[in-house]
């Protein structure tokens, strides 16, 4: 059983296997985390909707399966992204956005029109840049790789200036 209905064409990820309800109960419980209706909501709000913000989980955990209050989805966020359940991304300019792709360290392209953001994989391999040339004695967790340019649609209704 699917806990939303998908009306978003938008939505990016098509070929990702969106979680039964039964798979993100196991999720939640792997994590060691009670099951409960907003995390349910939430999490697969994040699976269907990947890089929504946090007013969009909101609108998203309300229409799918009962109300869900604004607090409920604030606390829902931390909780499941401190479980590391979700990974959470700020790209300057914008709002914090949440996706339940995590543990690859893959990086995200942005649209300096419209704000549209994509993932990209490591540009090499598998996470390698997690592997810094000199990690100065750090324990690296994390690489923040953003590219910046026009999505598909932008490029198209209004190319970027040429700096020529
Ligand atoms: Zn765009
Ligand atoms: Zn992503």
């Amino acid at each position: 059983m699917r806990v939303l209905i998908l009306t978003d064409s938008r939505r990016t990820g098509d070929d990702e296997h969106v979680p039964t309800t039964f798979e993100l109960e196991g999720t939640l419980r792997d994590a060691g985390l009670r099951v409960t209706r907003p995390r349910l909501s939430v999490l697969a709000a994040v699976h269907e909707h990947p890089h929504a913000d946090t007013d969009s989980i909101i609108g998203l955990a309300r229409g799918g399966n009962g109300p869900v209050s604004h607090q409920a989805v604030y606390d829902v966020l931390r909780a499941l992204t401190s479980a590391g359940l979700l990974r959470r991304i700020q790209p300057r300019g914008s709002v914090a956005r949440y996706e339940a792709r995590v543990g690859d360290n893959h990086h995200h392209v942005v649209c300096r029109s419209c704000g549209t953001i994509a993932d990209v994989d490591c540009s090499v391999g598998s996470a390698p840049c997690l592997t810094a040339a000199d990690d100065r004695g750090f324990t690296i967790d994390e690489a923040e790789v953003v590219y910046w340019g026009w999505c598909p649609d932008c490029s198209a209704s209004s190319p970027p200036a040429s700096t020529g």
